[in-house]
């Protein structure tokens, strides 16, 4: 997963005949031009493919319809030179099943003051044509973002950037399939949900398998495949195991070989484990699966496969981004009132993509799952700017929580601690974070990145059509509460207006 440039976005321009083909030329030669641009940004990860302007009706109808059967293209990016009768655009985007991003943009910057003439005027009417385009797209109530301001400006591009890398995650998702070793932690209920609503949805699939059927696998694992990892992992972290330990390293190491085989024959981008189901396995997967994270995979704890299909898709879209991301628990707090913030762990699965330096491979006993002592990396995470996602089910639909966090040093060494661990403030502060956080439900549970930011988690939401509930600087409870009340009746009426 180093680059997205698998993955095609259209730029498609919307114009008419009534111009002429003079006009209707450097139309085209405009659009050229600004998506040979975008595609040569270094802020958009994906391939951008100019297509020729369109015109007509049945012009736009059979772009929409490439666009549904083309595998690689992930979305549209749509722009009006000129005036586009938006009724020319119904039947077209009433079919699209891409989504697609509104580039409301001019291909000259400037007004020129002593030269403007009515042939400067009829080429340059993005102002009014997007307009018209805006309108059948709110009146066909289609999701879509709107990024406005000229084509080469830095931010412009990083917008269109992040609704790309969203695209790319909402591709991801609606073909993903979630391997889910063993069920639920038992009474549980966050982490449970509706597997079919959410494939209705998201397109992911969710598939159970007893831990069985991965120990058959694990079991085949060859000690020359186990010596192989070990030199790994001797060469990738800080080697702290014990001669004593090294039955557990290696047991380790063959559960680490047997899961990749499992998810790689089966096609599995995301996976679950719990510890209350490990039958045959001889330790918790510690290590496997914080080395499995940091290939990609998705990951979610005690049967979370909600968040395991998250994390996936969030390391798919922060392909090729600085930081990292991983499956997060919020573990413990520190409540000095003037110094509140939260260290995120879980027992063992946190990915090394966070980590700040080289991690320390490590073998201490665990006292929950009453298995063999687990073996882990153990690292800090570097300070800077991060988030945590949590995708519920609220029965009538699922919501995704996103909350920035300032992540912050450690106030000291944690030498008695030998999991992986990050400490972080919530914005606007843990007090009204946490409370927002909880007031909406969202999960202990939680995709961390330090790649991505609000707006691409906010685009994923708009394509995937579920609710978007943000908590940052700007939070306040009340407003929030409103927020959560409003939307109670937003989708209890929203499947009536499509
Ligand atoms: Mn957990």
């Amino acid at each position: 997963m180093s680059t997205l440039k698998e993955f095609e976005v259209w730029f498609v321009t919307g114009s008419q005949h009534l111009y002429g083909p003079e006009t209707l030329k450097q139309v085209d030669i405009d659009s050229k031009t600004i998506a040979d641009s975008l595609n040569d940004s270094s802020v958009i990860p994906c391939k951008v493919v100019f297509k020729p302007v369109l015109k007509t009706p049945d012009e736009i109808t059979q772009l929409c319809i490439d666009a549904n059967t083309a595998p690689n293209c992930i979305g549209l990016i749509t722009w009006m030179h000129t005036f586009s009768p938006a009724k020319m655009w119904i039947s077209g985007l009433s079919l699209l099943q891409k989504p697609f991003v509104h580039l409301h943009t001019q291909f000259n910057r400037d007004i020129p003051w002593d030269k403007i003439d009515m042939d400067f005027m009829n080429l340059n009417q993005s102002a009014h044509g997007g307009r018209e385009f805006g309108f059948i797209c709110s009146r066909l109530r289609k999701n879509r973002k709107v990024v406005v301001g000229h084509w080469q400006e830095e931010d412009v591009q990083q917008q269109l950037g992040t609704w790309t890398r969203a695209a790319a995650g909402w591709n991801e998702m609606k073909s993903m399939k979630v391997c889910r070793w063993g069920d639920n932690m038992r009474e549980v209920a966050v982490t449970e949900g509706d597997k079919v609503e959410a494939q209705k949805q998201f397109g992911l699939s969710v598939n159970g398998y007893g831990v069985g059927d991965l120990v058959a696998v694990v079991e085949k694992v060859t000690d020359a495949e186990v010596d192989k990892l070990i030199a790994e992992y001797k060469d990738q972290y800080k080697f702290n195991v014990q001669d004593a330990q090294m039955d557990s390293l290696r047991a380790a190491a063959k559960i680490e070989a047997g899961m990749r085989a499992f998810l790689d024959q089966g096609g599995f981008k995301a996976f679950t484990t719990t510890f209350e189901d490990l039958h045959g396995l001889l330790q918790l997967p510690g290590l496997a699966v914080q080395r499995l994270m940091a290939d990609g995979y998705g990951f979610g704890a005690e049967g979370d496969w909600k968040t395991a299909a998250l994390v996936r898709t969030m390391k798919l879209m922060a392909t090729g981004l600085p930081g990292g991301t991983s499956f997060m628990e919020d573990y413990t707090y520190h409540l000095d009132p003037a110094n509140t913030k939260v260290l995120g762990a879980h027992m063992l699965e946190v990915c090394s993509s966070i980590a700040d330096a080289t991690p320390s491979l490590e073998v201490h006993p665990l006292g929950i799952g009453g298995k063999a002592d687990p073996v882990r990396v153990v690292f800090n995470v570097a300070p800077g700017a991060g988030l945590n996602a949590s995708l519920v089910d609220m029965g009538n639909r699922f919501r995704m929580i996103v909350n920035p966090v300032d992540v912050v040093k450690p106030d000291a060494d944690l030498p008695n601690l030998p999991v992986a661990r990050v400490v972080w403030v919530p914005r606007p502060d843990l007090r009204v974070g946490a409370a927002a956080w909880i007031l909406a439900g969202a999960a202990h549970h939680s995709g961390f990145t330090m790649a991505l930011t609000a707006e691409h988690m906010e685009d994923l939401t708009e394509m995937a059509g579920i609710e978007y509930l943000c908590i940052d600087e700007n939070t306040t409870i009340s407003d929030f509460k409103q927020n959560i009340r409003n939307n109670e009746i937003y989708y209890m009426l929203a499947n009536s207006l499509t």
